[in-house]
Formats: C-alpha cells, structure tokens, sequence
C-alpha cells in the first residue's frame, strides 16, 4: 500500500459499528516525564529480591511455552483464594489481564444491547466505555457534594434505574471516596441485577475497614474485584482478579477467550503472590506519602477530598487546565480528570511527591 491509499483510507469508509462511530481510542496521555503522577501507579519498583524469584519462575513456565496454559489457571486462583482470605477458595475467583478485562468480561455475560450498567457518578472514567464496547447504556447516580452516598439514597437511585449490573467503585477513583459496607448490603437488596465492587485501591485503606468479601456469603449476585496494578506494583503485568459465587465464575466463563492467561502472566503473578508481605511492603509509605499531599494541599490553599487510596483529588484550583500545564512544564505529569475546579494526584515516592508539591507551590494556583 502507497502513502496515498493510506491517506485516501479513513475510519468512516470502513463497516464499523454504527454505536463506535465517531469515538477516540481512550487512554491517560504517556509522556516520559521525570514524575509520572497520573494514572495511580505504585511508583516503586516490584523489590529485587521477588523479582528474582519471579524471573526463575517464568524461566520455568518458558520451558512450556509451546503448549497452551492451564485455562483455568488454578495455581492462580488458589494463590488470590489465599491472599484474599474470607474463607475464600479458588473456585470462588476468578483472573484476568487485569481488572478491566474482568469488568469486561462481567459486563459481556450480564450486560450487552439492551441492557444498562449504573455507577455514582463521578467514577472511574472506564465503567461507561466497557459498558458502551458491550453494547449497554450507562447510567449515572449522583453522589452528594463530597462525593458521598448515603446506604438509602444509594438503594432509591439503584431501584429507580433498575440496571442489570451496578458497578460500585469502593474506595473510589477519582474522588478516594470510602463507601461503607452497608451502602453496598443497601444496594444490593434494591437491585435485581448483579452488584460488582471494585476494591482497586482496597489496600490502602484503613486495615480495619471491612471489605464487601466479607458480604459475598449468601449473596450470589454480589462479586468483588481487585487488581495487582496499584499496591502490587505490578501494573505492567496486567493481573486483575474477583471473588464471587462458583456460580458466578461459571458465567465468566461463557465470554472469556480460551487461554486468555498467558503462562508467562500466570507464572509471574504466582510468585509475586508467594512474596505478597514483601510486594505490599511500600503500602504504608505511599499511605504516608498520600498524607503528606493532603497535608501540604491544604496549607498551601487548596481542598483535598478524603482519600483511601494513593490519590489524592484536590479541588480549588483557580485553572485547572492551566495547573496541570505548567506541572507538565517543570516534569510532573499528574491527572485532569474534568472535574471543574479539581485535579488529581497519585502519591509517589518521597521525592516525587516533594517534586510535585514544590512545583505547585512554585506555580500558586489556589483559587
Ligand atoms: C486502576 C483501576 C483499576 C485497575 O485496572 P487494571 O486493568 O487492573 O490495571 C480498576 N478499577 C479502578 C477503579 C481503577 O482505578
């Protein structure tokens, strides 16, 4: 093909779905910035130590590599049935090439034409695009002005739109927002359709706030999500996993690819999972660091919302846009996320987080 049949060729002279018409690829912008804040990755690298092992342990799974992997990746799922106690066991989870693909496979087996997907707004910014690749209409519910939801009017909202899959983002991106366990119970109740939670950033907070695994009991409609991307550090990887009824898998089971698990992503997440105490070991500095961030925030004239996770929204920035360029301008990539008045910080090391706190002070852009 010529330079010019490439030019003469757009996306609108191809057969697409008429629903993708007109739609941007999503994705946080990359940039090889020296302080990259923006898309809540935990900045530390996996420790030596573990990543030796992890080597050796693909090195062996290499070996195998011209037979296709275990398809129900069962090492992998008695290892998270581990991690994740509760009485939990690995017929109750369930992985994938991290927790997007898991949310997309929930919302291939319960979502689709026809059909709606509902979270409180605002939420992670992927929820309406997975329902959208599936087909469904996205719903949104209101949170009240500090991104709170109350466990009855949580149920009111959730009755009213009766979706067929709920998504609750707990703590959630991008506000950090805790949601009690009893929201959860609440809306779980009020929906006929099936209630995901997705305890991404669930490490991070308090280790005495209960996690809605303990909720899954007696309640097969109910699933909960996680990821090894943030506490983990294990973002390149791509490992995302949930717990649910055996029944529930089963449905995942009907839309997932065969071998969708490479033995390679397989083998690493085992090992990293053997050494979880080690891999998790950066969670209270980053839980420190976050501290910091809110801290500093506040003294320097802006207001940062409650965060159970290793972010941190702020609101009072007088030109959000105008902010996050001049970060970009001194080398601290962090996050627009469209909230008016708002952005949106992960927290890194020490030293980054001292980058990026010394750049904003040095810009002065509280409202
Ligand atoms: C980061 C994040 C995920 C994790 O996505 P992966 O596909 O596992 O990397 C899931 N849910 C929320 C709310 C997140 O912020």
């Amino acid at each position: 093909m010529t330079d010019t049949d490439r030019a003469a060729v757009s996306l609108d002279d191809l057969p697409l779905r008429d629903d993708l018409r007109g739609l941007q690829p999503y994705g946080a912008p990359q940039a090889p910035l020296p302080v990259a804040l923006n898309v809540n990755e935990n900045t530390h690298p996996v420790p030596d130590a573990v990543a030796d092992e992890i080597l050796d342990d693909i090195a062996v799974a290499l070996q195998q590599v011209n037979r296709y992997p275990d398809r129900e990746f069962t090492t992998l799922r008695a290892s998270f049935a581990e991690y994740l106690g509760h009485g939990l066991d690995a017929q109750n989870m369930w992985a994938g090439n991290g927790s997007n693909e898991v949310l997309q496979h929930i919302l291939q087996a319960f979502a689709g034409p026809g059909r709606t997907v509902f979270g409180f707004a605002p939420t992670y910014s992927m929820y309406p695009l997975l329902a959208q690749g599936t087909g469904a209409r996205w719903a949104a519910g209101e949170r009240q002005p500090d991104y709170t939801i109350t466990a009855e009017d949580a149920a009111a909202q959730v009755a009213a739109a009766d979706p067929d899959v709920v998504l609750l983002c707990t703590p959630n991106n991008p506000t950090g927002t805790p949601l009690g366990i009893d929201v959860v119970e609440a809306v779980y109740e009020a929906a006929r359709g099936v209630v995901v939670v997705d305890e991404a950033y669930q490490e991070f907070a308090p280790r005495e706030a209960p996690s809605a695994l303990s909720l899954l009991e007696g309640r097969p409609r109910l699933a909960v999500s996680r990821t090894m991307s943030k506490a983990f550090a294990f973002a390149g990887a791509r490992v995302g996993y949930l717990a649910a009824d055996p029944v529930f898998i089963d449905a995942l089971r009907l839309v997932r690819l065969p071998y969708h698990l490479s033995g390679l992503t397989q083998a690493a997440a085992v090992a990293a999972l053997r050494n979880a105490p080690t891999m998790l070991a950066m969670v209270d500095e980053i839980v420190g660091q976050r501290e910091r961030i809110s801290a500093t925030l506040e003294a320097l004239g802006y207001a940062p919302h409650e965060s159970w996770t290793n972010f941190v929204l702020f609101g009072g920035v007088s030109d959000p846009a105008a902010t996050w360029r001049a970060l970009y301008e001194r080398g601290v990539l962090i996050r627009d996320v469209g909230i008016p008045g708002h952005l949106r910080v992960t927290a890194g090391t020490e030293a980054e987080t001292t980058a990026f706190l010394d750049a904003l002070a040095s810009i002065g852009s509280a409202s």
